[in-house]
C-alpha cells in the first residue's frame, strides 16, 4: 500500500537539513521525497494521496529517558500537588483528593509535585501537617524532584521509623528540635517509606497505566520512549508481559526501549533470568541497558562531586559505588550481554563510571555496546576526555536548565564552566541525546527545544540566557530529540529523520520551528502523529 503525502513543508533533518514538499510512503517506509509533481509521478496514480495543505512536518520525537509507569501512576492514582503554593494548599489538596476518591481507611494515600521553594518560609510539609489529612490512611507525598518525601505518623509507624532509627547511607530521616522524626525523608531515606507502599502487581492495572502514558506521549509527537519502569511495579515478569500484550493488542502505538533498573547488584540476576539481552527486539519493543544510580541530586546536595559544594563546604554529595565496585559491576553486566546506563549528576560519579567503562572498554566494544550517562550535568575536562576514550553517550535533560538555573551557580560555582554545557559537549563531539525524565519535567519536546535554544526558563528568565554561550541552534536542539536519540538504541538507520528506507514516523505541527520567534517555540502544537505512515493521533 502506497501513500503520497503532498503539498507539505517536510523538514527531513537529513544531512543537508533539506525541506521537501512531498513524500511517498510504501508499507510504512519512506520510498522517496521530492516535489509534489515528482512524488505524484512516482506514485503513478496508485494508492492513496494525503494533502498536507501547506502543513509543517517534522520527524517524530524520541525521548531517551522517562518513566511511563510513574507518569501514569501520578496521572491516575496520585494527588497532584503542583498547584500548591503553601503547606496549607498541600493539606487541602490531599483532603480533597481523599474525599473525591473515597479511599478506604488503611489504604495508602499518595501525592506528588510539592516544592517548598514556592512556599512561605520555604517550609517543608511534615507529618504534623499530613496527620491533619488522615490518621487512618498511611500518607506519602513526594517532592517534585522525586528524591524527597514527607510521610504522616501512620506511614512512619508502618515503616518502623522512630527517634532511634539510624539514617541510611546516602539519606537522612529529618528530626525536629526534640529529636523526633518530622516525616521528611531525604534521598535514600525516602525508600524506607516508598519501600513499604504496596507496588502494583495487577497486570491489567499496569497495562491501563502504560497505555494512558503512551497516549500522552503520542499526543506530544513522541514515538520512541526509553522508559524506566521496573522499580515501579511489584513484579518484573508481569511488567514485561504487560508491554508485550499491549503491543499484541494494538494498544501500544509507539516504540519502547526498556531501561532495566536495578536497585543493587543483587537485582541483576532477575534480568539475566529473562533469557534475553540488550538490544534484542520484540516487534516495536527493544530491551535496553541495565540502569543503576550513581549518585543523588543537586537540589539535595547529594550529587557526587570531586570537591565540596560551594554553598555547603562540608559536603561532597554521595556516590553509590567506588571505582572497584563499578569496575566489577560493569564487567558483570557486559559479560552477561547487557549494555549499561547510569543516573549520574555530579562530576565524581560520572568520572568513576566512565573510568570503569574505560577499564572494560575492549569487552564493551567487542559486544558493540554504547554505554550512556543519564543527566551528566556537572562535568570537568577529564570527563570530556573520558567520553572521547569510551565513546559513551550523554543523555541530557534540556529542561533541567529551566529548573536548575536558579540553584546551580550557588551549588557548584566555578564548575559551571563545564556544567549543563550542551554546546561545549557537542563541539567536543560527545554523542548526545535528550530525555525529559517525565514525570519530573515536562515531556513536551518543544519546551525543551526552546530552553536549549534560548538558555532561559519557559518564563523567559534569566534575561539574555543562562551561560548563553551554551545555546544550541534550532537544528542541533531538534536533533537531540530525533536523529541523535535514534543512535542510543542503534536505530539510526530506522528512524529519527525522514529519508528513504526509514520508517515514516512523523508529525504535523502548527508552526515552523525554524521561523517562529524563539520564545514562541514552546507554543508549537502537534496536530497529528504518524507511525509507519498511519495516523496514531489527530488533534
Ligand atoms: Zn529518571
Amino acid at each position: 500500500m502506497k501513500t503520497a503525502f503532498v503539498n507539505g513543508k517536510i523538514r527531513t533533518v537529513d544531512r543537508n537539513n533539506s525541506v521537501a514538499e512531498a513524500m511517498l510512503v510504501a508499507d510504512g517506509k519512506i520510498e522517496a521525497l521530492g516535489s509534489t509533481a515528482e512524488i505524484r509521478r512516482l506514485a503513478g496514480g496508485a494508492g492513496r494521496e494525503t494533502d498536507l495543505a501547506g502543513c509543517h512536518v517534522l520527524p517524530a520525537f524520541i525521548d531517551t529517558h522517562l518513566h511511563m509507569m510513574d507518569h501514569g501512576i501520578y496521572g491516575l492514582r496520585t494527588a497532584d500537588l503542583y498547584p500548591a503554593r503553601s503547606v496549607e494548599d498541600v493539606v487541602r489538596l490531599m483532603q480533597e483528593y481523599l474525599t473525591e476518591r473515597q479511599i478506604p481507611e488503611g489504604q495508602w494515600l499518595e501525592g506528588f509535585g510539592w516544592d517548598q521553594d514556592l512556599y512561605p518560609g520555604t517550609r517543608f510539609p511534615t507529618c504534623r501537617d499530613l496527620d491533619r489529612v488522615s490518621l487512618s490512611h498511611p500518607i506519602m507525598i513526594t517532592r517534585r524532584c522525586g528524591t524527597i518525601c514527607s510521610a504522616n505518623s501512620l506511614a512512619m509507624k508502618l515503616a518502623g521509623i522512630d527517634r532511634h532509627t539510624p539514617d541510611p547511607a546516602g539519606g537522612e530521616i529529618r528530626k525536629d528540635v526534640e529529636g523526633e522524626p518530622d516525616g521528611v525523608m531525604l534521598e535514600s531515606a525516602m525508600s524506607l517509606i516508598g519501600g513499604i507502599v504496596p507496588k502494583l502487581k495487577d497486570k491489567e492495572t499496569i497495562k491501563e497505566i502504560l497505555s494512558y502514558s503512551a497516549r500522552d506521549l503520542v499526543r506530544h509527537g513522541i514515538l520512541v520512549a526509553h522508559t524506566e519502569d521496573f522499580m515501579s511495579v511489584g513484579d518484573k515478569k508481569t511488567l514485561m508481559e504487560a508491554y508485550l500484550e499491549l503491543q499484541e493488542e494494538g494498544r501500544m502505538p509507539m516504540h519502547l526501549v526498556l531501561q532495566l533498573r536495578i536497585h543493587k547488584p543483587g537485582d541483576l540476576a532477575s534480568f539475566f533470568e529473562f533469557g534475553c539481552k540488550s538490544w534484542e527486539t520484540f516487534g516495536r519493543i527493544k530491551i535496553g541497558p541495565i540502569k543503576f544510580l550513581g549518585d543523588g541530586s543537586l537540589g539535595a546536595w547529594t550529587a557526587g562531586l570531586n570537591e565540596p559544594y560551594d554553598d555547603n563546604p562540608g559536603e561532597r554529595g554521595l556516590v553509590y559505588y567506588n571505582l572497584e565496585e563499578l569496575k566489577s559491576l560493569v564487567a558483570t553486566v557486559v559479560k552477561n550481554d547487557f549494555d549499561l546506563t547510569i543516573h549520574s549528576i555530579g562530576d565524581r560519579s560520572t568520572q568513576l563510571f566512565l573510568e570503569a567503562c574505560l577499564v572494560n572498554n575492549e569487552e564493551i566494544r567487542r559486544k558493540g555496546f554504547r554505554p550512556s550517562v543519564i543527566h551528566s550535568q556537572i562535568m570537568n575536562p577529564k570527563i570530556f576526555e573520558l567520553y572521547r576514550q569510551t565513546g559513551a553517550i550523554a543523555i541530557v535533560q534540556p529542561m533541567y536548565v529551566h529548573s536548575d538555573w536558579k540553584i546551580a551557580d550557588a551549588r557548584v560555582g566555578r564548575r559551571m564552566e563545564h556544567s549543563y554545557c550542551f554546546r561545549k559537549m557537542r563541539d567536543a563531539g560527545i554523542p548526545m541525546a535528550a530525555g525529559s525524565d517525565l514525570p519530573i519535567e515536562s515531556v513536551n519536546p518543544f519546551h525543551a527545544i526552546q530552553v536549549s535554544v534560548t538558555r532561559k526558563d519557559l518564563e523567559g528568565q534569566p534575561e539574555g540566557g543562562w551561560y548563553p554561550e551554551e545555546k544550541l541552534d534550532r537544528l542541533e536542539a531538534l536533533k537531540l530529540h530525533t536523529v541523535y536519540g535514534a543512535g542510543v538504541s542503534f536505530d539510526e538507520n530506522r528512524y529519527g529523520s525522514l529519508e528513504p528506507e526509514k520508517q515514516a514516523n512523523f508529525i504535523l505541527v502548527s508552526d515552523d520551528l525554524f521561523a517562529v520567534e524563539e520564545d514562541k517555540i514552546k507554543d508549537i502544537r502537534v496536530l497529528a502523529t504518524y507511525l509507519d505512515g498511519e495516523p496514531v493521533y489527530t488533534a
